[in-house]
């Protein structure tokens, strides 16, 4: 008999390459508690179980499977520690993050099992057949529920998108013995971290983000944008336009070709809304808009739209900010 509870829901963690659990694990396995018990999977270098388990605890696992290795190969570990666990467990489902890695490992570890996937999902559900995944599809307009008619759903769940949170408890560790894959793989051969040239939110996952369009006029008018996410303490995003006209780099691209963000705060400035930005931004909590034209689309999706120009309305947005921190 499985040592794990009958409703067992496998949770992948992101391990950042520090060894810590990355900020949207919490969010998963809230979303993992609504519908069983969560049993997170992590694999990290060896020397940090306890404080991986403390961190699982905290965020609302109440059962971890550890796999300590040492390998620089990229994804594949991760995919037999999960190939294992889900053996040992017996999961009604398996929740991964939507991240780069989370993706990655998502659909090798369908196929690899012969298991249906659902990416992108917002919240998950249980209902009299099973488990189902809730989806904003095509451009957040709108909302569907998917599940599988065979095996254990796969899923992937977009970051930012669940409030869900467990109740904090302790953890209790179970070690992973995974035989080394011999398979063709990729490794890591050097690795050098990036000098954050920022303090500002990393854009994928983050609880707040302010958005600069083609409406801001050049890349030294962006800089309002970065002013008011500084203020606010938010990340910076941008249109694609805004992108293409080299206002800012790509990676801050929020939309159908770029990021999908569902922070609790959007802030949308001098962008049109055109359904390809939308289907990047459409489940934020709270989204407002300031924009000149009150026609623009991005005003059918708002909670809050001021018409009118950004280079009047934000330098004072700002400052009402500035005042009320000091
Ligand atoms: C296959 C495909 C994929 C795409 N993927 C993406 C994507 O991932 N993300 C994305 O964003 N787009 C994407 N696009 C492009 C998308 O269709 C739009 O062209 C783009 O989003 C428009 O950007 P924008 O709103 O900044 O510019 P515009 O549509 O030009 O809008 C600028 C807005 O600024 C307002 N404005 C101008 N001056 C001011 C001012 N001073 N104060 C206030 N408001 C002002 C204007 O009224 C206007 O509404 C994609 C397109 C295609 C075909």
């Amino acid at each position: 008999m499985s040592q794990f509870p009958s409703d067992s829901i496998l949770v992948l963690a992101d391990v950042t390459p520090l060894g810590e659990l990355s900020s949207s694990v919490a969010a998963v396995i809230g979303e993992a508690s609504t519908i069983g018990t969560p049993v997170l999977v992590v694999v990290a270098q060896p020397g940090l179980a306890e404080r991986l388990s403390e961190a699982a605890g905290a965020a609302g696992a109440p059962h971890v499977l550890l796999y300590e290795q040492e390998s620089t190969a990229l994804t594949t570990p991760v995919l037999e520690a999960l190939v294992d666990a889900t053996e040992r467990v017996n999961p009604g489902a398996v929740l991964i993050s939507h991240s780069i890695e989370g993706k990655d490992v998502a659909g090798r570890f369908a196929a690899r099992t012969g298991n249906a996937l659902a990416v992108d999902v917002v919240a998950v559900g249980r209902d009299d057949e099973g488990v189902f995944a809730h989806h904003s599809v095509y451009g957040g307009s709108y909302e569907v529920d998917s599940a599988v008619t065979f095996g254990t759903p796969v899923i992937t769940q977009r970051q930012g998108a669940s409030e869900r949170r467990a109740a904090p408890t302790r953890a209790e560790v179970h070690m992973l013995d995974v035989p080394v894959s011999t398979g063709p793989q990729t490794t890591i051969e050097a690795f050098e971290p990036a000098e954050a040239t920022s303090s500002r939110p990393e854009l994928r996952g983050a609880s707040k983000v302010v958005a600069g369009g083609r409406g801001l006029g050049s890349a030294e008018n962006f800089r309002l944008v970065e002013q008011l996410a500084d203020a606010l303490g938010a990340a910076v995003g941008a249109s694609r336009a805004a992108v293409d006209a080299g206002y800012i780099g790509a990676s801050h691209q929020v939309g159908q070709t770029g990021v999908s963000v569902s922070p609790q705060l959007y802030v949308a400035m001098g962008i049109s809304g055109a359904i390809q930005h939308r289907a990047g931004m459409q489940t934020a909590k709270t989204i407002v808009a300031i924009n000149k034209d009150a026609d623009a689309p991005i005003f059918e999706v708002a909670d809050f739209g001021v018409v009118g120009d950004v280079f009047t309305i934000v330098p004072q947005l700002i400052s009402a900010l500035e005042a009320r921190d000091k």
